[in-house]
């Protein structure tokens, strides 16, 4: 499974992608929002709110314009608005930071295997 990681802090970015590529993943890591809206090929997306160019909820609406790749994202602010504002523009789900891996690749399973159960049942209507 391939993840696009966004995230523009280097060490936050560099202990994810050591840890998801031990436990099987491959990681496409960038740094700006631009550089996440230009990257296609993924099969999940790990957005931060906080990034150099425009904020993680402005690219999380574009991604959703032309995609519905699983998002998740990474918030470093616990306020409930957030998390309601992310789900509301399309997120599929979240973590508040600091997370474990562990939650983080749990959260990443939960939202793929929902997204693969309705792609399935989705293509079962339409070919019947
Ligand atoms: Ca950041």
């Amino acid at each position: 499974m391939k993840v696009l990681l966004v995230e523009d802090d280097a060490a936050i970015a560099s202990s994810l992608r050591i840890g998801l590529e031990a436990s099987g993943f491959t990681v496409q890591h960038v740094t700006t929002g631009e550089q996440a809206v230009g990257t296609h090929d993924c099969d999940i997306v790990l957005l931060d709110i906080g990034l150099p160019d425009f904020d993680g909820f402005e690219v999380c609406r574009r991604i959703r314009a032309k995609s519905d790749v699983p998002i998740i994202m990474l918030t470093a602010r616990n306020e409930e608005i957030d998390r309601i504002f992310g789900l509301e523009i399309g997120a599929d789900d979240y973590v508040t930071k600091p997370f474990g891996l562990r939650e983080l690749i749990a959260r990443i399973r939960a939202v793929t295997r929902r997204r693969t159960v309705s792609q399935s049942e989705e293509n079962h209507q339409h070919h019947r």
